[in-house]
This record gives C-alpha cells, structure tokens and sequence, in this order.
C-alpha cells in the first residue's frame, strides 16, 4: 500500500484523492514560504503547565526533546505580552474556574494564556524525530483516542472528575475506537481526525528520523511503511485533515487576507506574506471540499456538538501531559490548529466572518496555528510521495 496513491472520493468530503494529489506541491511550496515570515514563524506557548489529568514524570532528557526560546525583544512590539495584556483579561473568578482560553471564545481548544509562557521560532525547531518513545508518549495517545467516547457517561473521560488516573494507561480495544458500523458520522469524523494527525507526527518522524549508526538525519521507509503505509486507513485520514484545514482556509479566506500582518519586516514583506497567502486560499477554495453541512444534524445536534467540542477541548488540554517540549510544542500548534479549523467550520456564521464587521475574531495564535497546521499536514503528504519513490528505487534495486 505504500507505492500507489489512495484513488477516488474522500468520504465526508465533495474531494477525491487525486485533487489534493494533484494541487499538494504547489500548496506545500507556497505555504513553506509562507511559515518562514515573521507572522508565522513565531508561537507563543506555554510549555510549563502542568498535566491537568495525571502526574507526569516522564520527561524526556534527550538534546533533540528541547526547544530554543526567543527573546522578546525580538518580537514586534504590537505582539508582546505587554500589548496583549491590554486587550481583555478574565476576572479573578474566571481564571479560577477555567484555566486556560476563558477571555476569548475559542470554542474546540483551551489556548494557553496568552501573557504567560514563551515565543518560540517554529522554523528554528523542527518537527522530527525527538526519541521521544515508551509508556508517556502512549498514555498520552491512550488519552486521546479514548476522547472518542460520545454519549458514555463522563467518567470515561479526562472531564469526568471521578476518573482515575491508571484508567490512562489501560489501552481500549482498538475496534471500539476505530469508525466501525453502526457509529455516529461524528464518532467516526472525530476518530479520522484524531488517527490522520497521529498518522501525520508519525510520518514527520520518519521522515526526518535520526539513524543511530550513520549518525545522518533523512527518511526511514521502514518506520512509515510499518506505522503509515501498513494501515490505509490512516493514509487516508492525512488526506482527510488536509481537506478539512483547507475548507476552513477557503471558508476564512476573506477574513484572512483583513487580518492584520504587520510585523517587524518590510512593507515589502508584509506584502509578500499576502500574496503568498493569497496562493494557499485561492488553493483551497479549490480543493476544500470539506462538507461539514452534514455533520451535528438531527435531533441531538446540538448535544452532540458541545460533546464533541468538550472533547476536543479535552485533547488539546492533555497536550500539558506529554513529556517532551518539543513534541509538547508540537503538539500543542497541531491541536490548536484543528481545534481552529473545526471552531471555523462548526461555530462561525457568515456574519461572524465578515472581517469589516469582525476583525477580533480570531487571535494571532489560531491564525498561526491554523496556517502552520496546514503546512504540517501538506508537508505529510510530500514526504508520502517521497517514500513512494524511495519505495519503488529501492525495488527496482533488487
Ligand atoms: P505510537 O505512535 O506511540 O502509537 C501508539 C499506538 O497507537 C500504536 O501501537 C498503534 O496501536 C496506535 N496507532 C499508531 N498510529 C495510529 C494512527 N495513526 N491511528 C490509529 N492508531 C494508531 N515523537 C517524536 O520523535 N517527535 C515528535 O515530534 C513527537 N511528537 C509527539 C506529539 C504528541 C502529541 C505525542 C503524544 C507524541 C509525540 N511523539 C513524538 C511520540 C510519537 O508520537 C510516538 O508515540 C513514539 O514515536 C512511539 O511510537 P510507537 O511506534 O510506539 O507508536
């Protein structure tokens, strides 16, 4: 399964295959330029909370779990914690009972304080391979992939307060979590983006994969052909996230080319960041055929929709519990990033994207890690075509 291309339709979505297919590289080249700009490469994060859900010591002491902070006085100013500071902050009460996003409505994700925490260059820290590996890397998998639990008493979840913490580490038989029959559309759409971005780190892992003996970074075919390609399905999910991010872009492309991208560079480069971001929606305008129409129908809907953002939410809070900054980092961009897409997609009218009406819609941080988000996954599906070339040398060889 590792050499041929999935073909034909993308389920849940009006996009085959062979779009995406066909329009990744230009996305993939627009959008590396455009997450090497000011406005994009810089994240602010919190990497210092603690794991809301259990005690976690597994903190991973290898040189490439680290990250490199930035000073501040790097950052243009309007993006400083000063600045933001001004902007609104919760009362005493609010920050007692909700730790996390409880002055903006950000719906699918807790987003750190934004006045606490580091900025962080994400060009100058790559995703990949960190040796990040063991029993803290799957708790924290487990953890996710039990989220996926709708209409089971809140017990089963990191919500429910009477949880306890070994509850973690007990793996859930596979096919009770996979979209199975007889489960809701949404329990299978929430399963699909839960597996493609797992299936998305682990193909920047071995994509960019440290080889203990050449001591070389570069790809390692047998970690994707055993952990990707070995299983279609989660192919497939990549294929699927990347649809979903792009017909949030399509959906927010008007808003987006408002927003506000004044930085410390150039006018010129101000205006380059445009005009490529300019390319990526006009991209996904084509390809982002995403049709959330059919999702949160019905008579419980609207229950269903608030469990699902409860659960989202959820993950994006376990991203506190995973022992390594880096892939912490990572983690927390990525789920911020869907998070961002499904708020676009679930939450937001036509008024509410109206950027002359609502220009405070969403923060830098959303608008960073959607785009980043994107990239990340679009990335993915580069590297596939790049293990199926190696694949194919690699057997002509023999
Ligand atoms: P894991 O990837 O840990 O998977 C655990 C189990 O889940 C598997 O045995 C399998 O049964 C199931 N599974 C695997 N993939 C899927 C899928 N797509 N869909 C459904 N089920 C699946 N490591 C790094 O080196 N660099 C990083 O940047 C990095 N970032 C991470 C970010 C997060 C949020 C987390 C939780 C971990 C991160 N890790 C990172 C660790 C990495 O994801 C793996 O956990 C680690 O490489 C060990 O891999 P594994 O082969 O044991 O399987």
């Amino acid at each position: 399964s590792c050499h041929e291309p999935p073909t034909g339709p993308i389920e849940t979505t009006l996009c085959d295959y062979e779009t995406v297919e066909s329009l990744n590289d230009d996305l993939f080249s627009n959008l590396s330029d455009l997450v090497k700009t000011p406005f994009f490469k810089y994240f602010r994060v919190d990497l210092y909370r603690e794991c809301p859900f259990w005690h976690e010591n597994g903190l991973c002491m290898n040189r490439e779990c680290s990250i490199t902070t930035v000073d501040e006085s790097e950052i243009p100013e309007k993006w400083r914690a000063a600045a933001l500071s001004e902007v609104e902050m919760p009362s005493e009460d609010q920050r007692k009972t909700m730790p996390g996003c409880y002055y903006r409505d950000c719906d699918f994700c807790y987003l750190d304080d934004m006045t606490e925490g580091d900025y962080v260059d994400l060009s100058r820290n790559p995703e990949r391979f960190t040796g990040y590996i063991g029993p803290s890397a799957h708790r924290v998998w487990n953890a996710i992939y039990q989220e996926n639990c709708f209409g089971i008493p809140e017990i089963n979840s990191p919500t429910g307060k009477t949880r306890t913490h070994d509850s973690f580490t007990d793996p859930l038989p596979q096919d009770e979590l996979e979209s199975g029959g007889g489960q809701c559309l949404e329990k299978k759409v929430y399963y699909k983006i839960i597996s493609g971005l797992h299936a998305s780190i682990t193909t920047h892992i071995c994509a960019e994969y440290f080889n203990q003996t050449t001591g070389e970074w570069g790809p390692n075919l047998d970690c994707f052909a055993n952990r990707v390609a070995a299983h279609p399905e989660r192919l497939q999910y990549i294929y699927f996230n990347t649809v979903l991010l792009l017909r949030a872009v399509s959906r927010i492309g008007p808003y987006l080319s408002e927003y506000d991208y004044c930085s410390s560079g150039t006018h010129e480069e101000d205006l380059e960041t445009l005009t490529k971001l300019g390319k990526v929606i006009d991209i996904a305008q084509t390809v982002g055929k995403f049709d959330e129409s059919v999702l949160f129908q019905g008579e419980d809907a609207d229950i269903l929709k608030d469990e699902f953002k409860a659960h989202f939410r959820n993950v994006t809070r376990i991203m506190d519990c995973v022992g390594c900054d880096k892939c912490r980092l990572w983690g927390k961009v990525q789920t911020t990033g869907v998070a961002t897409a499904l708020k676009i997609l679930f939450e937001l009218d036509e008024a509410a994207l109206d950027p002359k009406s609502n220009l405070n819609l969403l923060s830098r941080s959303e608008v960073v890690a959607l785009v980043t988000t994107l990239y990340r996954f679009s990335e993915s599906l580069h590297a596939v075509n790049d293990f199926r070339r190696i694949w194919a040398e690699t057997n002509s060889a023999d």
